[in-house]
């Protein structure tokens, strides 16, 4: 594969920390680092705040009882900012390291420079991958309640999945949905216990189990699914007007020939200061292979690698002092 090379303007501008992501681990990198004096640029496609700003409550992040996720992004942002925290939306194509040492980042907005990279990429939807899936998605088929719960005001709606994300954001769906229905490929929710508490307690909504999808029907909109039940074999048509699946999440990564050594899943791994296999990349939040995937355990990351960051900076000017 033909890197793009890091042809170095001897006149650019050199950060200490470039951040690649705006989520959770990426903004405390970048409250962290900017607070230690240290120059830094995060980048970020799109919006900050990650996963978090299409999350619809929150009520396990420290120190606020429930919060929504757009709100908690946002302050996280400004937090960052006050800090003098650089953000530049701009989409990473590739990193690369120069012969000077330094690293290379390409992006829709041109090539940045700097001593180190704090990688906090987060994590993507995990599609079903069956018929009917991708043609009629973003026409009845949606990855985010938050985004897309609005248009189901007084419809029956199906949550695909057993985890966090299913029934949260099948409980958020609520609001605006008259049914929704969950339906899960196993009789057991891997979801946590208050989680699936609140959900049976949820009048609004049902659970179809043992069942998994195998198609979504539909022509210009998905109106229904083919379901067939593991156990018994028995195949059903269930109509709906919408479907939002949550079935886990892939990692957020690019494909360089620069690039951290990842686990079996692709997740980029780490020790407990965030190095990954490169002298100078850290990783931090959901990209990183870890047991718990939490904004919690992203800000901790976030922190511990804006601090390697900044030793390895250090020991940088020691050693070409
Ligand atoms: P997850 O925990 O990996 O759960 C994925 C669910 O989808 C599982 O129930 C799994 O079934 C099911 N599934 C996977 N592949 C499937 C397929 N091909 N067809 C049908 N079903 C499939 O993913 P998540 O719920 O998105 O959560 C991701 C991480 O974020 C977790 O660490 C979670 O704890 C965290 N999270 C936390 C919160 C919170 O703390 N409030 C909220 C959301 C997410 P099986 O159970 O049979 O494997």
């Amino acid at each position: 594969m033909n890197e793009p090379s890091c042809n170095i303007d001897q006149n650019s501008e050199i950060f200490d920390v470039m951040i690649v992501g705006g989520g959770p681990a990426g903004l405390t990198a970048g409250i962290y680092s900017s607070r230690a004096m240290l120059k830094t640029v995060l980048l970020e496609k799109a919006l900050t705040g990650g996963q978090i700003a299409s999350t619809g409550y929150i009520d396990n992040y420290p120190g606020f009882r429930r919060i929504s996720g757009m709100e908690l992004a946002q302050n996280m942002e400004e937090h960052a900012k006050d800090f003098g925290l650089e953000i530049q939306l701009c989409e990473v194509q590739c990193i690369s390291k120069s012969e000077d040492g330094t690293f290379c980042i390409n992006t829709s907005c041109g090539q940045y420079r700097g001593r180190t990279i704090i990688l906090t990429t987060g994590v993507k939807p995990r599609s079903l991958g069956i018929p009917g899936e991708k043609e009629l998605r973003g026409k009845g088929v949606s990855y985010c309640a938050i985004c897309d719960g609005f248009f189901y005001k007084d419809k029956h709606v199906a949550v695909i999945g057993g985890g966090d994300s299913a029934l949260e954001e099948g409980e958020y769906l609520t609001k605006f949905a008259s049914k929704v229905t969950v339906i899960h490929r196993r009789d057991e929710f891997r979801a946590v216990k208050i989680l699936q508490e609140r959900a049976f307690e949820n009048p609004k909504m049902e659970f179809v189990l043992d069942t998994v999808v195998e198609e979504i029907i539909g022509d210009d909109f998905a109106t229904g699914m083919k379901l067939k039940n593991i156990k018994t074999g028995e195949s059903t048509v269930m109509n709906v007007d919408g479907i939002f699946v949550y079935i886990g999440t892939l990692p957020n990564t690019f494909i360089c020939q620069l690039h951290p050594a990842t686990d079996d899943m692709g997740y980029i791994t780490t020790d407990d200061k965030m190095n990954t296999s490169i002298p100078g990349i850290y990783a931090a939040g959901d990209v990183r292979s870890k047991l718990l995937r939490q904004i919690s355990t992203a800000v901790g990351d976030g922190a511990t690698a804006a601090v390697s960051a900044e030793r390895f900076i250090e020991e940088l000017k020691h050693k070409y002092k």
